[in-house]
């Protein structure tokens, strides 16, 4: 299981759990799942991914991590949307 994060590039991982709106470069742009700020809520898609860094950070929530916190968070999300 060693260099799990080398096998797995946030960019092509953090799709599979929410659509990503745009990017330059290095800098991919999505609708953070977390706080949901975006096109729906009149707001700018405010989640950033860094795939140089191989990092994400939500800049209306101030959430941020790597991808397993990422996964970790949107997980436990759902388990508690659905009590
Ligand atoms: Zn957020």
């Amino acid at each position: 299981m060693k260099d799990w994060q080398d096998s797995y590039d946030i960019v092509e991982q953090i799709p599979h759990y929410i659509r990503l709106e745009s990017h330059n470069d290095e800098c991919f742009i999505g609708t953070c799942p977390f706080c949901k700020a975006g096109p729906t809520t009149g707001h700018t898609p405010t989640l950033q991914i860094d795939a140089k860094h191989q990092t994400w950070w939500c800049s209306y929530c101030e959430q941020g991590g790597d991808l397993i916190q990422f996964a970790v968070k949107f997980v436990n999300q759902g388990d508690t949307s659905r009590k």
